[in-house]
């Protein structure tokens, strides 16, 4: 971990020490200025970046961002790990293409061992998103894999090291609420915030949770605004909360509902209407989720 990221931790942790994650790092603590310098940057870096949404949350096939909660509104195939959305795999149907991939056209896996032989596959080939995958395959026992919390870090941590947000959000998640692993805040939000500033908006969302547990309003709208914007429900009800407990002014909540209303206009199609009224056809097709992820 940098000096940065610890001190991302710390600013978090309420200015303390980092935290046990950081015990063995044997780089020596900077000079107390260069710590309340890198605090400041962290902040500044932290509100400033992931106001978009990662690529893999863009449908490859349409190009839209996905709707939220996105494990309702797409499904994601082991085949090529790629999430997508229900309006392209209604329009597949209509095609005829039932028992194929919309995107890479690989014919889909009928039971779970062939899932997993396909997600294994991937992994070797250090798919960092298919790693993610299968350690939330780990977390909840999924695929007829034991549960293996521990097994599914390791995997997080090593598709964290590749690039994946999906882990990284993962891991905070785990960390944060103490899920099979010995509760570590601090570390879970560092988790969150790395996630956020690539633009995760389920962490961007828990991090305005954390602050306003913490009575830190200021900063908790600015988390809850960022997200509302990217069309995100549940931030934009955190907002109206805080507007009727006082913490949030009128202008601030109309602000994120227009934000909000735009977002959400801009991942709607006329497909993925056709398919949101069909939904029920596609409930076998819903992904598992880390902690019901976008749903909360
Ligand atoms: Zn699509
Ligand atoms: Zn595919």
């Amino acid at each position: 971990m940098s000096d940065g990221e610890a001190a991302a931790v710390a600013l978090q942790a309420g200015g303390g020490p980092a935290g046990p994650a950081d015990a063995d790092d044997p780089q020596e603590a900077p000079p107390a200025d260069a710590a309340a310098q890198g605090l400041q940057d962290i902040a500044e870096r932290l509100m400033s970046s992931g106001h978009e949404r990662p690529e893999q949350d863009a449908c490859p096939i349409c190009f839209d961002l996905i709707g939220f909660p996105v494990a309702v509104y797409s499904s994601i195939n082991q085949c090529c790990m790629k999430v997508i959305c229900i309006g392209c795999i209604l329009a597949a149907r209509q095609r005829g293409i039932y028992d194929r991939c919309p995107f890479c056209r690989t014919p889909l896996p009928r039971d779970d061992p062939s899932k997993l032989e396909m997600i294994q596959k991937r992994v070797s080939k250090g798919d960092a998103e298919a790693i993610s995958f299968l350690g939330e395959q780990y977390l909840y026992g999924n695929l007829g894999l034991s549960k293996d919390i521990p097994r599914a870090i390791e995997l997080w941590t090593e598709a964290v090291d590749l690039g994946s947000v999906n882990a990284h959000y993962s891991l905070g998640f785990v960390y944060y609420n103490g899920k099979g692993v010995e509760e570590d805040k601090p570390r879970g939000i560092h988790h969150w915030q790395r996630a956020a500033m690539k633009g995760d908006v389920d962490s961007r969302h828990n991090l305005g949770r954390v602050e306003h547990k913490n009575g830190n309003y200021e900063l908790a709208l600015q988390h809850f605004m960022i997200s509302a914007k990217m069309g995100y429900e549940v931030s934009l009800d955190g907002i109206k909360d805080m507007f009727k407990e006082g913490h949030a002014t009128k202008p601030q909540y109309a602000e994120a509902l227009l934000g909000y209303r735009d977002a959400v206009e801009e991942m709607k199609s006329p497909q993925r209407e056709e398919a949101k009224r069909l939904r029920c056809l596609y409930s076998n097709l819903q992904k598992t989720s880390v902690g019901e992820r976008g749903q909360r």
